[in-house]
C-alpha cells in the first residue's frame, strides 16, 4: 500500500512515466524503466490523457510495470460516463494496478465545455466511485501554489479533505520549485483535517528549457534567482545548475517531513538517478 510505505520510516523512492507515443518513445522508456528500477524504487506511476486519449497504451504499460513494481496507474474522468469508467477501473484491476491516482484531468483546450459533459464532475466523485467499486488504494492530486481554478490554497485544502473522507489514502503533488509552498501545501491542508501523506511530485532540472517551459504551463513558479541563473547559462552550465538546486530541493523537503519523493522522470533515467542518488534514497 503506498500510504503504510509513506508513513514508515523510511522515506519511499517513486518515479512517474508516461505512455510513449511511438515505437522510439517505446524503447527509450522501458531501457530508463530497467535503470530506473535497479534504484529499487518502493512504487511507479503512469499517467493517463484526458478523456481516454491513450488509455490502450497506458494500460499495456501499466500491465507491464505492475508485474514488476507496485505500480499506480493514473485516471480521469473528464468528459467520461460512469459506466465507461467502471470499464477502465476494471481494466486497470485485471492489469494488477495496485493502486490508482483520481483525477479529473483538463478539458480539450478547444472544448472547455467537456468539464460539463459526462457524470462525473470532479476527482472527488472519481474517488467515490473507485472506493465503492474496488478495493485498490486511492489516491488524489495536490496542487503547492494552488489549483489555478482555485481561489486559494485554504479552497484546495478543503476538497482534500472531501476527498480523503470518501476514502482518499494518499496525495502526490504538481510540480513546484521551492520547500515553503511543500510546507504551506500541508500545513494548511493539515488545517482543514487532510492528514493523509502529501507525497511531493519533484522534477529533475536536467533539460532546464524544457523544465522552464513545463513550469510555465503547469503555472509553478520558479524562484527568479534560479531562473536567472538558468537563463544566462550555456546548456551544460545549465544543467550543472539545475539539478545542484533539484538536489538541494530533495534533501530540504525530506528534512522538512516529506514522507517520499516521488520524481517526474519523464521517461528518463538519468536525472532522476542524480537526484535520488544525492537524496539518498537508492537502496
Ligand atoms: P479536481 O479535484 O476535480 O479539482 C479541480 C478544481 O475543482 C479545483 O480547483 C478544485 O479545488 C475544485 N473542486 C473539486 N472538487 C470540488 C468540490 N467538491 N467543491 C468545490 N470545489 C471543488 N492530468 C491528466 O490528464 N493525466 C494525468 O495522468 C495527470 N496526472 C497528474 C498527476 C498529479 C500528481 C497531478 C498533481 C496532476 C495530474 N494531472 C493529470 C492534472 C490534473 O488532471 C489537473 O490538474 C486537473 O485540472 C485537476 O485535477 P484534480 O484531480 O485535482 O481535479
Amino acid at each position: 500500500m503506498i500510504s503504510q510505505k509513506s508513513l514508515g520510516a523510511q522515506p519511499t523512492l517513486s518515479f512517474e512515466f508516461f505512455p510513449p507515443k511511438d515505437a522510439d518513445g517505446e524503447a527509450t522508456l522501458w531501457k530508463s524503466f530497467d535503470k530506473l528500477i535497479a534504484t529499487s524504487p518502493d512504487f511507479v506511476s503512469v499517467t493517463y490523457g484526458a478523456g481516454g486519449s491513450n488509455r490502450e497504451t497506458s494500460l499495456a504499460v501499466v500491465d507491464r510495470m505492475a508485474k514488476e513494481v507496485t505500480t499506480i496507474g493514473h485516471l480521469t474522468c473528464v468528459g467520461s460516463s460512469k459506466s465507461s469508467t467502471r470499464e477502465v477501473i476494471k481494466r486497470f484491476e485485471a492489469a494488477g494496478v495496485h493502486s490508482i491516482l483520481a483525477l479529473r484531468g483538463d478539458p480539450p483546450r478547444d472544448n472547455p465545455k467537456a468539464l460539463d459533459d459526462g457524470d462525473l464532475k470532479t476527482a472527488l466523485d472519481l474517488v467515490d466511485l473507485v472506493t465503492s467499486e474496488t478495493q485498490l488504494e486511492v489516491g488524489v492530486a495536490a496542487f503547492p501554489e494552488g489549483h489555478p481554478e482555485s481561489p486559494d490554497l485554504a479552497h484546495d485544502a478543503k476538497v482534500l479533505a472531501l476527498k480523503q473522507a470518501a476514502g482518499a489514502k494518499y496525495a502526490m503533488t504538481q510540480l513546484f520549485f521551492t520547500v515553503e509552498a511543500y510546507t504551506d501545501l500541508v500545513e494548511t491542508s493539515r488545517l482543514a483535517g487532510a492528514t493523509l501523506p502529501i507525497i511531493p511530485g519533484l522534477m529533475p532540472i536536467g533539460n532546464a528549457a524544457k523544465v522552464v517551459r513545463m513550469a510555465e504551463m503547469s503555472g509553478a513558479k520558479l524562484p527568479t534567482g534560479l531562473l536567472a541563473k538558468l537563463n544566462g547559462a550555456d546548456e551544460a552550465q545549465a544543467r550543472i545548475i539545475g539539478m545542484d538546486y533539484s538536489i538541494k530541493l530533495a534533501q530540504d523537503l525530506l528534512a522538512a517531513g516529506a514522507p517520499g519523493i516521488h520524481l517526474f522522470a519523464l521517461n528518463f533515467s538519468k536525472a532522476a538517478i542524480e537526484v535520488a542518488r544525492g537524496a539518498g534514497l537508492c537502496r
